[in-house]
């Protein structure tokens, strides 16, 4: 059975901070401001994996008041989502995005973030979804105070948890 989770993340653009997005470091007068390195499009994906999986949530797993979380890569963070996954039976079909920034231009960025992305997941390239889009000017994102993110996850349990009884059946 495919299972879905979504996730959703927004935050702020500010200067003073490098900008981290997809896993990889943009280079870019502004950053996004986190306890973490602010990688809002992870945040959604770890959410989206987290809400598949029915576990906890992003805040509730790597919470902003942990030190041990201040200024980590975000990409370590699917590393130890995709580790509670894999030892509760799951594996990742499927993933999809959406990065919604006025600024800088994100698509030229999009096959790396996906280079970077895919094998962290578990999944080939062409398995994770990743769209660039403008706010059309409008609102924060569009005013270019924030950058905001969303993210579909689908996996699949690959353990079943009764093969020893269906074998016994068959
Ligand atoms: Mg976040």
């Amino acid at each position: 059975m495919i299972r879905a989770g979504f996730g959703y993340d927004i935050h702020r653009l500010v200067s003073g901070r490098k900008l981290y997005l997809g896993g990889l470091e943009i280079p870019f007068p502004k950053g996004l401001l986190g306890h973490s390195d602010g990688d809002c499009l992870v945040h959604a994906l770890v959410d989206a994996l987290l809400g598949a999986s029915g576990g906890e949530d992003i805040g509730r797993l790597f919470p902003d008041t942990d030190p041990r979380f201040k200024d980590i890569r975000s990409t370590a963070l699917i590393r130890a989502v995709m580790t509670r996954l894999k030892k509760r039976g799951f594996r990742v079909v499927q993933v999809d995005s959406v990065i919604v920034a006025e600024k800088p231009k994100l698509a030229p960025y999009i096959p790396r973030m996906k280079k970077v992305l895919a094998p962290l997941l578990g999944l080939k390239e062409d398995w994770v979804g990743i769209k660039a889009k403008t706010q059309e000017g409008l609102g924060v994102v569009g005013r270019g105070q924030a950058v905001q993110c969303w993210a579909l996850a689908l996996i699949r349990r690959t353990r079943k948890r009764n093969s020893s009884i269906e074998k016994k059946r068959d």
